[in-house]
């Protein structure tokens, strides 16, 4: 099928305060975070209509997606951290989005495309990957940092190969994360997805590799050494138009076109994107400014990165609508 007139923001979030658990929650520490509150209040969710704050972060969504000149936004699931490596391990697990949740949210909206999270820890993840692609699911994230996952461990192999042998293409966080605590930033490092990528499927770097002016080292360099290694590499640009990540746009769009040809729209919704430094692409009160997800996709359009940009997601993982 032909998807070159449609438009997807590939990387998008919903998540949950914990008021049902099962769903999803934030730790205490990640609830009462200065980022946290930031991002109701820069979002706009806090003032959204509804008793609980995972019902305004909800009700934000499907105005959003109601009014947004998006065709689909790809849906991110945030698996936990696990003990031995079957049970949820709470006092280590600071963000969580269970894959359940994201795929009833996807039965809600035409616009949204499920994508769940696996942590390739769980004893039972490759039984998991079978599950979610049976219940039409063709991509799966894997939060390197926040999940404690180091993407290059032999043990992962199999996982990797099954994924590519039923049609997965894998998302792994690449590049400093901050939005909550960590357990190892160096898991973050795009060489690390070698062994993922030896296995032959489609591995989509988030963030390109990105780091903010702050971190000890900038990952970006490693993301565009590894683009050149492997053609199954892809990046998105979620949260790349960020206020901490100021020159990341222009840096990308100025890559040789075999790279550009790979990259793929990501916002990183809900995290808000910042027009001042954007102003030439889309000046300073665009008519859609309070829709996060058309501020982030005119922002980057404005970068002319290649001509499949807006829409390389649904090759990837052949959709059929
Ligand atoms: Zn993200």
């Amino acid at each position: 099928m032909n998807h070159s007139h449609l438009t997807v923001d590939a990387h998008t979030h919903i998540f949950c305060w914990g008021e049902n658990p099962a769903e999803g929650f934030l730790s205490r520490p990640t609830q009462k975070s200065l980022i946290s509150k930031l991002l109701l209040r820069l979002s706009g969710i806090k003032k959204e209509r509804g008793e609980t704050i995972s019902e305004k972060i909800y009700h934000r969504l499907f105005k959003d997606l109601e009014s947004t000149e998006l065709d689909y936004i790809v849906l991110f699931a945030q698996d936990a951290i696990y003990k031995n490596g079957l049970d949820i391990d709470y006092h280590r697990t600071h963000f969580y989005v269970s894959n359940n949740y994201v795929l009833e949210l996807a039965t809600r909206s035409d616009k949204i495309i499920p994508c769940a999270s696996i942590n390739p820890m769980r004893s039972d993840s490759i039984r998991e990957l079978e599950r979610v692609r049976a219940a039409g699911c063709k991509l799966v994230k894997i939060h390197t940092a926040i999940q404690g996952v180091s993407p290059d461990l032999p043990e992962f192999e199999a996982f990797y190969r099954r994924a590519a042998e039923i049609g997965i293409t894998l998302i792994f966080h690449t590049g400093y994360e901050h939005s909550c605590k960590v357990v190892s930033q160096k898991y973050t490092d795009p060489r690390r997805l070698a062994r993922a990528l030896d296995q032959g499927g489609n591995i989509i770097a988030a963030h390109c590799g990105t780091c903010t002016f702050w971190d000890k080292e900038d990952y970006y360099p490693h993301f565009i050494e590894m683009m050149h290694r492997y053609d199954n590499l892809y990046g998105d640009t979620a949260v790349m138009a960020g206020l901490v990540r100021l020159n990341a746009c222009s840096k990308l769009a100025k890559e040789p076109e075999f790279i550009t040809n790979r990259i793929i729209h990501g916002s990183d919704y809900p995290l808000p994107s910042s027009r001042i430094p954007h102003r030439k692409q889309v000046g300073l009160f665009p008519r859609y400014r309070k829709n996060l997800l058309d501020l982030d996709l005119n922002i980057k359009r404005g970068y002319r990165y290649g001509p499949r940009y807006e829409n390389l997601i649904l090759d990837l993982i052949q959709f059929e609508p």
